[in-house]
């Protein structure tokens, strides 16, 4: 997260901007605006919402959000959506650039600017003769939080999409070993989950193949990370 740089010069700026378009409720539209830029970090509408509530402001929910569109096409906010998560805003500042890390376990957002980075993508463009204007890059992963309370085993079911696992044992009895086996799946095998949305079967990789596993299958699969597929 960046410090504001100037919260006053930025609120005279939009101040001066949306006087231009728009011609009631200024000053509750500069209020969003302060709220919003003594937040740091992402906020969706809903938590927008609430912020102004507990600072007293208690307008609709469609206020806000047109409030937010407006910081949006005026270049005070940006407009993010990370998978798995409502839209999110943070603030965005002339000039400025990051990068961002998503815990796809607790959905934690970590920012991160890294020079050498942004020189390579810069040239790796050029080098395909491509002049780079903007790009995003999230990298989705587990923050080290959730990955010291990680269970070292758990059931596939509880895995994440895009996690690389490793088979350790199936739970159950010589059916659902049998029907495991009859899908080619052994203990000792690596796989990867391509989509688990928590709800209906599971689409794992394993070879050179996609499975759909479901889910009561799945809670029979005890996984663990595979650390060599991972790094
Ligand atoms: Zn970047
Ligand atoms: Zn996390
Ligand atoms: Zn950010």
């Amino acid at each position: 997260m960046y410090e504001r740089n100037n919260n006053s010069l930025e609120q005279l700026n939009f101040k001066a901007l949306i006087e231009e378009s728009k011609t009631d409720r200024i000053e509750d539209r500069l209020n969003v605006l302060n709220a919003f830029l003594a937040t740091p970090g992402h906020v969706s509408l809903e938590e927008m919402h609430n912020i102004l509530k507990e600072k007293g402001y208690d307008y609709d929910l469609q206020f806000v959000s047109q409030c937010l569109t407006d910081m949006v096409d005026l270049g005070f906010a940006q407009k993010k959506q990370f998978e798995g998560q409502p839209i999110k805003y943070e603030h965005l500042h002339l000039g400025l650039h990051h990068d961002h890390f998503i815990c796809t376990r607790c959905g934690k957002i970590v920012e991160f600017s890294n020079e050498e980075i942004e020189r390579l993508q810069a040239k790796v463009a050029s080098d395909y003769g491509f002049y780079m204007l903007q790009h995003r890059m999230d990298i989705y992963g587990i923050c080290s939080a959730c990955m010291k309370q990680r269970q070292p085993l758990i059931p596939l079911a509880m895995a994440k999409s895009g996690e690389k696992l490793k088979i350790q044992r199936i739970i159950g009895g010589k059916m659902a070993c049998g029907r495991l086996f009859g899908l080619g799946l052994r203990p000792g095998d690596s796989i990867e989950i391509i989509n688990n949305s928590g709800m209906g079967r599971i689409i794992i990789g394993h070879k050179d193949t996609r499975l759909a596993i479901s889910r009561r299958m799945a809670m029979k699969i005890i996984v663990s990370i595979d650390t060599n597929q991972n790094t």
